[in-house]
């Protein structure tokens, strides 16, 4: 049986991502020190025999006893309301812990995949963003400590694997929801679902003309997957390229909810990328993959997902006001 260490595993992907190697057979090892991760989002996996949880900081030294295949690095805060509070660990995680996971592939002779970021194009100047561009990022701005920590990462990954021969996956990740994303995060998708659930108008920064292209969870862990079993050592975009505004898609959302709530807005974070949009065309052709969920069927399993939270838990949903200038 192969055994595979995911980290971030209480995390929204890497939760995911446990389930689907525990469905093709692996051992799975998941590692998180809950500092954003959520353990409600993995417990259904406690009672199997080949998942084992470690409640660790990646950011200390990883030991991980016998053998071990593939690691999937996928520990580190992922949302603009986290990089503020807590922007030292975001930065640590990704380069202290990303250092200490290549070190256990290397001891260990295991596979490793990081995640990456479309975060490494920062406010792009290119549309839509391939993977030869090398980004337009501010390094002291608010999102600085999660784009350049990420940015590290990938520089580190490509130096141990050409310094040190190791066997090293990059994968940047475009804007991604379903289930399990966090509540409270700050994230558009849940911000937007928290308020239309709750009875509250819906907050768009800015005038809503900046575009996202978001994934479905199923169709990010697919792609995930092939690229951890293909030969491809450069980084590779897995997105949705299917492009809208902020305020389309507050107003699907509100039709989607069925609710009658209204639109208010609000100051443009500082550094919010104006556009985004991944092109797949390399993962087509080397992974042979494209998302195969369109945003109704997505957004509806995601909204099942939050219409199972009590109204005091919906009224946990925070917005990031802080991010006004
Ligand atoms: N956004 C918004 N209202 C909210 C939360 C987010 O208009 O309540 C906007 C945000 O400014 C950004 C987009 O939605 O332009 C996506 O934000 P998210 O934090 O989900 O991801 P990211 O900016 O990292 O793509």
């Amino acid at each position: 049986m192969q055994k595979i260490l995911i980290t971030g595993a209480a995390g929204f992907l890497g939760s995911h991502l446990c389930d689907r190697f525990v469905k093709e057979g692996f051992h799975v090892i998941g590692m998180d020190n809950l500092i954003t991760g959520d353990l409600k989002n993995i417990e259904h996996l406690f009672k199997l025999e080949h998942f084992e949880f470690y409640h660790h900081d990646v950011t200390k030294f990883v030991h991980v006893p016998g053998e071990l295949d593939y690691i999937l690095h996928f520990a580190s805060p992922a949302s603009p309301i986290d990089y503020l509070k807590i922007p030292i660990q975001t930065l640590k995680v990704g380069s202290l812990g990303t250092h200490n996971l290549l070190g256990l592939a290397k001891e260990k002779n295991a596979r490793i995949l990081i995640a990456s970021t479309s975060e490494v194009y920062g406010d792009p100047l290119v549309h839509p963003q391939t993977e030869d561009y090398y980004g337009n990022v501010n390094t002291i701005g608010p999102r600085g400590v999660y784009d350049e920590a990420k940015r590290f990462q990938e520089s580190i990954t490509m130096a141990y694997h050409t310094y040190h021969g190791i066997e090293t996956r990059i994968v940047r990740i475009f804007n991604t929801y379903g289930p399990r994303m966090r509540l409270n995060d700050g994230r558009v998708v849940p911000a937007f679902i928290g308020q239309a659930l709750r009875g509250e108008d819906l907050t768009i920064f800015g005038d809503g003309s900046q575009t996202r292209s978001f994934c479905y969870v199923d169709d990010q862990v697919e792609g995930i997957y092939r690229l951890l079993f293909s030969d491809y050592i450069y980084p590779v975009n897995i997105g949705n390229p299917h492009e809208i505004t902020i305020k389309n898609f507050a107003e699907e959302i509100i039709t989607l909810t069925g609710t009658d709530q209204k639109i208010m807005y609000k100051d443009l974070p500082v550094n919010d990328p104006l556009q985004r949009q991944p092109d797949i065309t390399k993962a087509k052709r080397i992974l042979d993959w494209e998302p195969k969920v369109d945003r109704v069927e997505g957004m509806n399993k995601t909204l099942e997902y939050f219409e199972g939270f009590s109204q005091d838990e919906l009224k946990k949903s925070e917005h990031r006001e802080f991010f006004k200038k």
